[in-house]
């Protein structure tokens, strides 16, 4: 049988005028009660409470529901204790509830609060939706809870419950940085900042960045070095491929400026086409330096066998990649190539078609296998950036397709999905669009396997949305499709 607690709970609505409510609720037992159990006795408590302040009870039943969380299976009086304390704590801020107010939570646990908390971690980010309609951009206090891959969200302007918590299909905490991009209910999502403390020092090291650069010697290696990094578990979240003019060699070389390799350097770095990408990962400087090898590539062979410059490098100087050795450098040559102005990138824009490696793909960790299958089968990449495609833009790549093709929607809100590898692929002169659009396939990776399994969409591709890669249909669509990248969306 559940006792009953006899709850009083204060509640301030301003400095002067303040309610108090008691009332009397079946209390479950800390251990016996289940998960959803509590939880949903803490709701009822908490909509009882409120059910009197009309005008702003959203926003308060948010700012309580929080406790409901890391108040878990702690018996009815710690509870009850908690609550109050934490709706103390909620007063002081009620006048002017802003997002720090969400994080108060930690603050209030106990140790062994503290614990159960641990269980549920949460983690919360700034989110911006740009509001067509509206021509607004909106901001979010998006939470996830790691222990069953949930979000919730915030309105942070109108004070309210944006989306209850509940399970978002494909989104993973390693889905989520700063940065990057999201489609949650057709709303494309950009989390611009941390929300918490708690994130910041929990992420920040999970999520570091740095600076890898494919050097000109191994640019057609370009598919087994991201294949490598992929395999090693470290995010590409920009890359492109682009030259690199001699006073920018110099300037990113100047730490070597006194050595007696520096001039020769600064000839080999600008001698082709460079690749920098932005990796990122738990300690992903230390890992892409481990993983790039030793800086003699002949040492590398000897010493780390395994490392992209053991297998790719020729030579102390002509060493296959470039990795940034501290934090301090990671941010200078990560702005060198991707703060400020876009880099120029290489397309030609002659007998081309376009390639586009989906969201899908990349998540999957496909993009390096695809680019190699593409390079092996006599095609050239001539041109190579990582796009975060937004709505507008999505739908005026597809526009062909609207109305013709029943998926359309299905194939922009997959599109914008998450990053994207756009390619320039040349390499058959005239022949090239026809040619590549052979090589990648039926639309339908299912058909595709049936009758052409060694194609790109019958290995990679998923169904016919998921289906691993755009190509250009029709040849005289080639340079304009890869135009629309690589001339357009660059800028
Ligand atoms: P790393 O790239 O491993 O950080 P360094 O920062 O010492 O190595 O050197 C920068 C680059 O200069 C190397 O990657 C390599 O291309 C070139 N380099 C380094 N040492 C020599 C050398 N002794 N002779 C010729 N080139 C060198
Ligand atoms: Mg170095």
């Amino acid at each position: 049988m559940n006792p009953k607690l006899k709850l009083t709970l204060t509640h301030y609505l301003n400095s002067t005028n303040s309610t108090s409510i008691t009332f009397n609720v079946p209390t479950p037992h800390s251990n016996s009660v289940p998960f959803l159990k509590t939880k949903h006795f803490l709701r009822f408590l908490i909509r009882s409470f409120f059910s009197d302040f009309n005008e702003t009870v959203s926003t308060r039943f948010l700012h309580v529901r929080h406790l409901g969380l890391f108040c878990l299976a702690q018996n009815g009086r710690a509870r009850a204790n908690g609550l109050l304390s934490y709706i103390t704590a909620y007063k002081q801020q009620v006048c002017a509830p802003a997002v720090g107010q969400f994080t108060s939570k930690r603050a209030l646990c106990t140790d062994k609060e503290d614990k159960m908390a641990s269980m549920d971690e949460r983690f919360a980010f700034i989110a911006e939706w740009y509001d067509a309609n509206a021509a607004l951009i909106r901001r979010y206090q998006f939470l996830f809870y790691t222990k069953d891959n949930t979000i919730e969200m915030f309105d942070i302007k109108n004070r309210r419950v944006f989306l209850k918590r509940s399970k978002c299909e494909g989104i993973e905490l390693r889905d989520v940085f700063i940065g990057a991009s999201v489609s949650i209910h057709s709303r494309q999502l950009k989390f611009v900042d941390y929300a918490d403390d708690f994130t910041r020092k929990r992420l920040s090291t999970r999520k570091e960045r740095t600076l890898a650069m494919v050097k000109p010697c191994s640019t057609d290696k370009v598919g087994h070095i991201i294949d490598m990094i992929f395999s090693d578990g470290l995010h590409i979240t920009k890359a492109i491929m682009t030259k690199v003019s001699r006073a920018e060699a110099q300037e990113f070389y100047r730490m070597h400026e006194q050595k007696p390799f520096y001039d020769e350097l600064v000839r080999y770095l600008t001698s082709g086409i460079v690749i920098p990408m932005e990796l990122m990962g738990e300690n992903a400087i230390q890992r892409w330096r481990q993983l790039a090898g030793p800086t003699d590539s002949a040492i590398a062979r000897s010493e780390a066998p395994l490392s992209v410059r053991a297998k790719f490098g020729k030579d102390k100087q002509t060493n296959a990649v470039h990795g940034a050795d501290s934090p301090e450098n990671a941010e200078r040559e990560l702005n060198f190539f991707f703060a400020g102005a876009p880099k120029p990138n290489t397309a030609t824009l002659v007998d081309c078609t376009c390639c586009v490696i989906k969201p899908h793909a990349v998540l999957a960790g496909h993009a390096g296998k695809i680019i190699v299958a593409i390079q092996e089968a006599g095609f050239t990449i001539s041109a190579l950036q990582m796009f975060n495609m937004d709505r507008a833009n999505a739908e005026e790549f597809y526009e062909v397709y609207k109305g013709v093709v029943a998926e359309y929607t299905d194939m922009v809100t997959e599109l914008i999905s998450g990053p994207s590898i756009a390619l320039e692929v040349t390499g058959k002169g005239g022949e090239t669009p026809a040619s590549f659009r052979e090589f990648v396939g039926p639309a339908d990776p299912e058909i595709a396997r049936h009758l052409r399994p060694r194609t790109l969409r019958a290995i990679f591709g998923t169904d016919k949305i998921k289906n691993a890669v755009h190509c250009t249909d029709l040849p005289e669509d080639g340079v304009l499709e890869t135009e629309y990248f690589f001339r357009i969306l660059s800028q």
